[in-house]
């Protein structure tokens, strides 16, 4: 990605950070969907580091990146960055948002999120910052009501301003924390994360049968 350092091609990034504990096949999906639907160049795939909101995480954060850069590894599109994982401090989508303007200077950003993470949002620090760095693209998600996320979105562009896009993205209703708990109970999360990344929790022996 050099090469778009410091020139003048308007270049689009996508953006979408998250826990990835486990990366599961929605967030490729999605991510994959906005990518075209938008034409974006690339889709940066960031991985926290210590977010504030999820203290109680167990997984290693080199885990978690692995298995992002395993699932993403075969798109062209698709790069992950260890930005937030390196840094000791609890991480804020913020200073990652202030990096990437300041790295990638004539890039929009465009910030995807799922529509729970939307809707949670006025939680973040500096709300209002991260406004005015990024475009926020919200996919519909399985499991959280579209109308009452829509009043949500159209709340926060009138209070702060704020662009934000509400997109349908083709529904696949997995969650992180539902592949953990079959991981638990010892049953299969085949076909809901790439094959990749099953073979690297199971021989990490993560989430495994009795944890927590
Ligand atoms: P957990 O259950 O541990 O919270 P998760 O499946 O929500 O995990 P995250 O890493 O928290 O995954 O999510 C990263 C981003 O991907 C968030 O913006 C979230 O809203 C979005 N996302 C996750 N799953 C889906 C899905 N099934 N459809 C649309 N967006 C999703
Ligand atoms: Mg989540």
């Amino acid at each position: 990605l050099d090469e778009f350092k410091n020139n003048n091609s308007k270049m689009k990034i996508g953006i979408l950070g998250g826990t990835f504990d486990p990366i599961h096949y929605a967030h490729l999906a999605t991510a994959e969907f906005i990518r075209d639907k938008y034409s974006l160049d690339k889709i940066f795939f960031i991985p926290t580091g210590n977010p504030p909101h999820k203290l109680g995480i167990k997984t290693d954060k080199y885990d978690r990146y692995n298995m992002v850069l395993l699932a993403t590894s075969s798109n062209k599109n698709f790069l992950v960055s260890n930005v937030e994982i390196e840094r000791n401090e609890r991480t804020y989508t913020i200073d990652t948002l202030k990096y990437l303007k300041k790295t990638y200077k004539n890039a929009e950003i465009y910030f995807i999120t799922g529509a729970d993470a939307i809707c949670d949002i006025e939680k973040w620090k500096d709300v209002e910052s991260i406004f005015d760095l990024a475009t926020f693209i919200a996919a519909a998600r399985p499991g959280i009501n579209q109308l009452v996320a829509q009043e949500k979105i159209e709340q926060l562009i009138k209070k702060y301003k704020a662009n934000i896009i509400s997109v349908y993205v083709p529904s696949l209703d997995i969650s992180s924390t539902y592949i953990r708990e079959q991981l638990k109970d010892g049953r299969s999360v085949r076909y809901l994360v790439p094959e990749t990344v099953e073979n690297y929790l199971y021989k990490n022996k993560l989430y495994e049968q009795g944890d927590e």
